[in-house]
């Protein structure tokens, strides 16, 4: 008689890849071919269909997204508890111009788990409120920058 009350079969093969890789990232990546990212896309730059204001657009999580409309416009420490005063959603900015993507750091009446690095430790914008100004002035660059053109490379 054995010690324990069911035989269990062998346990399942580790999945490839790293060991702290999780299951579904690897299932990701096998299946689309592609990396695994935050958000389902990328955050572009477009007018706001009410006010025509400039905001940094995009989803702004991989799960049970929003469409984010945001002033892409650096927050402070202080400028974000100013958002969150007056009740503006802030969101963190990931990647490079032309690639941003958007993950959700404060949502008005909700609260939201985790640990976040302030605003000095990375870019933090705010919603955009239509017709209302910005709380800062200080623009991020949504476009990647302009590759020049040495004129003495071409051949005719
Ligand atoms: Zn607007």
């Amino acid at each position: 008689m054995t010690d324990t009350l069911f035989e269990l079969p062998n346990p399942p093969a580790a999945p490839p890849g790293p060991p702290d890789t999780p299951c579904w990232v690897t299932a990701y990546e096998t299946t689309t071919g592609g990396a695994a990212t935050l958000a389902g896309g990328k955050a572009l730059p477009r007018p706001c269909p009410t006010c025509r204001a400039w905001c940094l657009t995009g989803y702004d999580s991989n799960l049970c997204a929003f469409q984010a409309w945001a002033t892409p416009a650096a927050l402070t420490p202080q400028l974000e508890a100013a958002a969150l005063i007056l009740q503006r959603t802030t969101y963190r900015v990931w990647g490079r111009p032309g690639s941003y993507e958007l993950t959700v750091r404060y949502v008005p009446g909700l609260h939201l788990p985790g640990r976040y690095p302030t605003a000095n430790e990375c870019t933090v914008i705010a919603a955009h409120v239509c017709n209302s100004p910005p709380l800062s002035d200080q623009w991020i660059r949504t476009a990647p920058p302009k590759q020049r053109i040495d004129l003495t490379d071409i051949p005719f």
